[in-house]
C-alpha cells in the first residue's frame, strides 16, 4: 500500500454512512421543530480566535490545536471546536441586532492533535447548537431537552446526563481560594501540568485526566457550594424546570469542562459504553463571550455531539437495511435495452433502481439481488417484452404482483410496498 490517512483520521464509508445520515436527518428535523436554523463556518480561523475563549491554560490550546503558519505568515488554526468560531461569526455579521433568542446549529469536522484510541480521533464531527441572547434558565432547559429527545429519537438508549453549575467571575474568586487551601497541602504529588496549574487556572486541575491528580483531588470542593445568590437562583431554577419537562438528570457537583469560556450551567451526556472516553455530548453557558469578541454583551448557551461515539453506540441498536427499491434481471440484449428505459423512467420518479448491465443466468441475477439487499426484483425476458407484462416479486415476503410493463404501474407497486 503506498498512501494510508493520517493517524487519528478515518474515512466513512457506507454502510456507515447511512448512520450518519439517520443522525443528521434526525437531529435536523428536532433543531427545526426547536427553531434552530443551520450555520456553516470555515474550518480555519486565525489561532486568536481560539486562544483567548477557549483559554490559554486549556489542554486544547496547551497542546491540542493544528496551528500552522500560512503562506502569507498568519497563524491560522483548524477549529478544535465550533463555539468560537460560531461567536467570531455571531458578532462579525452582527447577528445579535436580530430578536433573541437567536438558535442556530451546525454539523462538521473538528481537529485536535490528540493520542488516537478508541472513540478519539484527531478529525472527528460534531453536531452542535447555539442559542444567544436569553439569561433566562428556561432556555437552559429548553436546550438540553432539545440534546436529550435527538439522543432519544435517533435511538440512544442508557446515557447519563449530568448537570452543574460552575458559578460566574463573582463566584470563582471564593471557590478558588478554598480549591488552593485543599490541593496546597498535597501539591508535590500532582503532575507537573497541575502544578504548574495551581498558580494559572487551578479548577483546570480538576480536569485533569492522570490517574494519581483524578486520586488526589477528590474530595476537593466544588464550584456548586459556593455559587453567589444569581448564579444558585439561575440553578435551582434550572433544575425544576428540568424535572417539569421530565428530561432525566443528575446533578454532579464535580462536573468540569476543559474549556475556560463557560459560566453558570455546564452538562454532560455519557455512556458506560464507551471505555474511558465516555463523553457522547457536552455543553454549557457562555455569558460573557460575545462582550470579550467585541460585541455587546449577550449571553449565549450550546452544545456539542461527537458523531464517532454516537455511531458505535448505534450500530447494535439500528437496523437501517439499504438496498434499491427494485433489481430489474434482463434475460437477453434486447431485454437489457427495455430494462435500460425502464430504469431511467422509474428513477425519474425518484426510486432507487438498479439493473444488471450484464447479462448472467437468472440464478447469478437472483443472488445478486440478495447480495445487494434488493426489495423487488422484475425478470425481464422475450416472454415479457411480447405479452407486455411483468411480474413484481418482493424479495422480502417473495409475494408476486403481476403489472403491465409500464412505469406508472411498476412505480405504483415498488411505492405501495415500500
Ligand atoms: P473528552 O473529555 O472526551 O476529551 P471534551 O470535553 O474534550 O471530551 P468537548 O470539547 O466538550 O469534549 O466536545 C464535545 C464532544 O465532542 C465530546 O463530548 C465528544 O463526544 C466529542 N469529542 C471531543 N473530542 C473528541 C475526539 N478527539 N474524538 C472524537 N470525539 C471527540
Ligand atoms: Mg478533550
Amino acid at each position: 500500500m503506498k498512501h494510508k490517512t493520517l493517524k487519528g483520521l478515518q474515512d466513512i464509508l457506507p454502510p456507515d454512512i447511512s448512520i450518519w445520515h439517520h443522525i443528521e436527518k434526525t437531529a435536523a428535523n428536532i433543531f427545526k421543530s426547536y427553531g434552530y436554523h443551520e450555520i456553516r463556518l470555515p474550518i480555519m480561523e486565525s489561532t486568536e480566535v481560539f486562544k483567548r475563549s477557549i483559554g490559554e491554560t486549556s489542554d486544547i490550546v496547551e497542546k491540542e490545536m493544528y496551528t500552522f503558519q500560512d503562506k502569507g505568515g498568519r497563524s491560522v488554526t483548524l477549529r478544535p471546536e465550533g463555539t468560537a468560531s460560531f461567536v467570531r461569526a455571531y458578532v462579525e455579521h452582527h447577528l445579535h441586532n436580530n430578536p433573541p433568542p437567536q438558535k442556530y446549529y451546525y454539523t462538521g469536522p473538528m481537529f485536535r492533535y490528540e493520542r488516537p484510541q478508541a472513540f478519539r480521533y484527531r478529525q472527528f464531527y460534531q453536531i452542535g447548537a447555539e442559542a444567544m441572547g436569553i439569561e433566562d434558565p428556561k432556555l437552559d432547559a429548553e436546550i438540553i431537552s432539545m440534546l436529550s429527545r435527538i439522543l432519544d429519537s435517533i435511538g440512544l438508549k442508557g446515557l447519563n446526563f449530568e448537570i452543574t453549575s460552575i458559578g460566574c467571575k463573582e463566584c470563582r474568586p471564593d471557590h478558588k481560594i478554598a480549591l488552593k487551601n485543599f490541593l496546597g497541602s498535597k501539591l508535590d504529588a500532582f503532575c507537573s501540568d497541575c502544578r504548574r496549574r495551581y498558580d494559572t487556572n487551578p479548577l483546570r486541575i480538576l480536569d485533569c485526566k492522570v490517574p494519581a491528580c483524578i486520586e488526589l483531588r477528590k474530595g476537593s470542593p466544588p464550584v456548586l457550594d459556593y455559587l453567589c445568590k444569581e448564579c444558585k437562583d439561575h440553578f435551582d431554577s434550572l433544575n425544576k424546570y428540568l424535572k417539569l419537562l421530565k428530561v432525566p438528570y443528575r446533578v454532579n457537583p464535580n462536573l468540569v469542562r476543559g474549556l475556560d469560556y463557560y459560566t453558570k450551567t455546564a452538562f454532560e451526556v455519557s455512556s458506560e459504553n464507551l471505555g474511558s472516553q465516555s463523553a457522547v455530548a457536552a455543553g454549557g453557558r457562555y455569558d460573557s463571550m460575545v462582550k470579550e469578541f467585541g460585541g455587546p454583551p449577550t449571553p449565549g448557551i450550546g452544545f456539542a455531539m461527537g458523531m464517532e461515539r454516537v455511531i458505535p453506540l448505534l450500530k447494535d441498536v439500528i437496523e437501517i437495511s439499504d438496498g434499491p427499491e427494485l433489481l430489474i434481471c434482463p434475460l437477453d440484449n434486447a431485454a437489457s435495452e427495455k430494462g435500460l428505459h425502464l430504469a431511467e423512467l422509474l428513477r425519474a420518479k425518484g426510486l432507487w433502481v438498479e439493473i444488471n448491465h450484464e447479462i448472467t443466468s437468472l440464478k447469478s441475477q437472483m443472488r445478486k439481488a440478495n447480495r445487494i439487499s434488493a426489495k423487488n426484483v422484475i425478470v425481464l425476458g422475450d416472454d415479457e417484452i411480447n405479452s407486455h407484462k411483468i411480474v413484481v416479486k418482493s424479495m422480502i415476503d417473495k409475494v408476486e404482483k403481476e403489472s403491465k410493463l409500464d412505469a406508472d404501474q411498476i412505480a405504483a407497486i415498488l411505492q405501495q410496498r415500500s
